[in-house]
């Protein structure tokens, strides 16, 4: 019955939600990449004007307001990762620079050429790396900067069980090559790329998750979609433990041309 599918859709969503808000991160990285990724763009005044698209709630955000000035609008799905965002930002005092709302990567709310700066990790992949690329691009002032981490293969072949859970979960995943290739087709001239390490997807994503999914389980108890959600992500994460050698996340920055 119609009513039954959409209980059980919004449940999804309710479980996806709950589970990833009580995550420092919504996906792998670390502040010392945040950082690293940060240093590569020069020339951000004062004022710099910043879009964080699919923000989560904000991690990473935070790092980058702390160590430049300008401000820094993040953009999620989720009112509630917009809601703890922003009680963060309030917490460390810097809701007048760093302020969340809920909007679409679809449909983002900027000025045509308004921003300095447009940052995503782990993100991009809800829209699609070119197709993100291309539609936000008119949002950057001339000589503006991207920074994104994007899922990428580091081999040109692979495993055939890697290979499959990838092209189902994005199949969008490709080369660095390739998607360096996409970036300068899309506009832009490469100003560097680097591999997240492994830490990031490991100490900082998955481990978090473990006590998580016992609790989770335990709360949810005999509830399928629950089981199924989390066991879905024990998969992803015994996946990167095997397969890691193959594919990761890599930082792209860029600049505007
Ligand atoms: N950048 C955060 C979150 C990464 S997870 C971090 O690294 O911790 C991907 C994020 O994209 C989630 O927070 C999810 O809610 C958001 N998202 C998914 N689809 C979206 C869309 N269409 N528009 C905006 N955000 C979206």
């Amino acid at each position: 019955m119609s009513k039954e599918n959409t209980s059980i859709h919004d449940f999804d969503f309710q479980i996806i939600c709950e589970y990833f808000s009580g995550l420092e991160r919504q996906g792998p990285g670390s502040p010392e990449n945040t950082l690293k990724a940060l240093s590569f763009i020069k020339g951000l005044s004062d004022h710099a004007q910043i879009a964080d698209i699919g923000c989560g709630t904000g991690s990473h955000t935070r790092v980058m307001a702390q160590h430049i000035s300008g401000q820094i609008i993040g953009v999620d799905l989720f009112p509630e990762f917009i809601a703890l965002f922003n009680q963060h930002a309030i917490n460390l005092k810097l809701e007048k620079r760093v302020k969340g709302i809920a909007g679409n990567m679809e449909s983002l709310p900027f000025e045509n050429e308004s921003l300095d700066l447009i940052w995503s990790e782990g993100a991009i992949y809800n829209i699609g790396f070119e197709r993100g690329l291309i539609e936000w691009k008119k949002f950057l002032k001339k000589d503006g900067h991207i920074a994104i981490s994007e899922a990428c293969w580091f081999t040109d072949s692979r495993p055939a069980e890697i290979e499959a859970f990838w092209l189902d979960a994005y199949p969008g995943i490709d080369t660095i090559g390739n998607k360096t290739v996409q970036l300068m087709k899309a506009g832009f001239k490469p100003i560097a790329v680097f591999i997240l390490p492994e830490n990031c997807w490991k100490e900082n994503f998955y481990v978090p998750q473990k006590p998580l999914q016992v609790q989770f389980l335990s709360k949810y108890a005999g509830n399928t979609t629950a089981e199924a959600f989390v066991a879905n992500e024990r998969r992803e994460a015994e996946l990167y433990e095997k397969y890691s050698y193959y594919y990761g996340y890599a930082f792209f920055i860029a600049q505007k041309i």
